[in-house]
């Protein structure tokens, strides 16, 4: 089923996450123990995040370097479908820009619909460690915006090659949630800016909005507000995260252009293990969720980050 139409339907306030692939080697057992807790509060929906290949130089006997390709989370698509079989809830795989070209997004958006799979959440990706800024591979997109149009355009039965349009093609209809930074993306000249594009993002076709992860909910009212007044109409799905090391205290901000309040700062600073510091990222998240669901928010989404105990325990205080 549909992310819009879950929201649609929904009696109460809902809320979902976001888990990871095993790292390569691992088993899919590790992801389902971290799950099942979860399942006691049944969230509609299960995203799963998309890693691109990495590049890393090995040093040969010679002294020169080899450059290698590394996957070190392969499997987005069919972590969902093992979600859906076990489960029988949807899972919503994550599809980027990065690393691929249209083609490869054409016929991974065919595998997606074969499995069922009715949601995609769409996003360019991060540059490479390597890189300064994102770069396009040949004939991929260089924004989201461009990859909401493709899916669109699957949507509408207009395939690449064009061969593939005939009268009995498999039928595709995907739900497209999109990105939105209630304190910018981190390479937008400002918050008008951005929201500009992620105007364009919707009028594209994309359905929904998932927030990246924000610690003071005025900021996530004050980005709601402002899409709205820009004639942004659609769900927005805020998303939250518990902070769970001293070290995130630098890593959140520079990774993902966000401010934490000093409040939760000097908590965090004082705090004398980590058992403690997740114990008051826990607590602020919780916070953060009663207020967010009073004020009568549809879906509130978790960042996992391999961490589901964290998530389960505010959930537990919440639905
Ligand atoms: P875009 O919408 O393309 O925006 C990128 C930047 O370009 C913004 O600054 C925007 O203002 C600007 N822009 C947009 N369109 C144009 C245009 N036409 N012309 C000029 N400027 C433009 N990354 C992963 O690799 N895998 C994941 O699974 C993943 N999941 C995520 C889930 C969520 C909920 C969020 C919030 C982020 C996720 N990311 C993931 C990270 C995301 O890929 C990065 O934040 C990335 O830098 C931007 O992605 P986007 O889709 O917002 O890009």
């Amino acid at each position: 089923m549909k992310v819009i139409d879950h929201i649609a339907k929904a009696k109460k306030s809902l809320f979902s996450f976001e888990i990871l692939p095993p790292l390569i080697g691992d088993d899919m057992k590790d992801i389902f123990s971290t799950l099942d807790p979860l399942m006691e509060f049944n969230p509609p929906f299960i995203d799963v995040t998309y890693h691109r290949e990495e590049f890393i130089y090995l040093e040969k006997e010679n002294g020169l370097l080899q450059k290698k390709t590394i996957s070190k989370r392969p499997g987005t698509v069919r972590v969902c479908a093992s979600i859906m079989n076990k489960y029988g809830i949807d899972a919503v795989p994550h599809i980027i820009c990065g690393g691929v070209n249209r083609q490869m997004t054409e016929n991974a958006l065919i595998e997606i619909n074969f499995l069922g799979i009715d949601n995609v959440l769409v996003l360019r990706g991060d540059p490479l460690k390597t890189e300064k800024s994102f770069f396009a591979k040949k004939n991929g997109h260089k924004y989201a915006i461009e990859l909401v149009k493709q899916v669109q355009d699957l949507n509408k039965g207009k395939y690449l090659d064009k061969n593939l349009e005939r009268k009995n093609a498999p039928l595709f209809d995907f739900c497209i949630g999109v990105a939105g930074y209630p304190e910018k993306h981190l390479e937008a000249p400002n918050i008008e800016r951005d929201l500009f594009f992620l105007k364009k993002k919707i009028e594209s076709g994309a359905n929904y909005i998932v927030t990246q992860m924000f610690f003071d909910n005025k900021k996530f009212f004050s980005f709601v507000k402002k899409c709205r007044s820009e004639g942004i109409s659609v769900p927005i799905i805020p998303g939250i995260k518990p902070i769970s090391s001293k070290k995130q205290l630098n890593i959140l901000p520079s990774r993902f252009y966000l401010n934490i309040p000093n409040e939760l700062v000097k908590e965090i600073e004082k705090a004398k293990d980590k058992k403690s510091v997740s114990k008051i990222g826990i607590e602020w998240a919780i916070h953060q969720s009663k207020e967010l669901k009073d004020s009568g928010i549809e879906v509130i989404h978790y960042y996992t980050m391999d961490k589901p105990e964290n998530i389960y325990k505010i959930v537990k205080a919440i639905y």
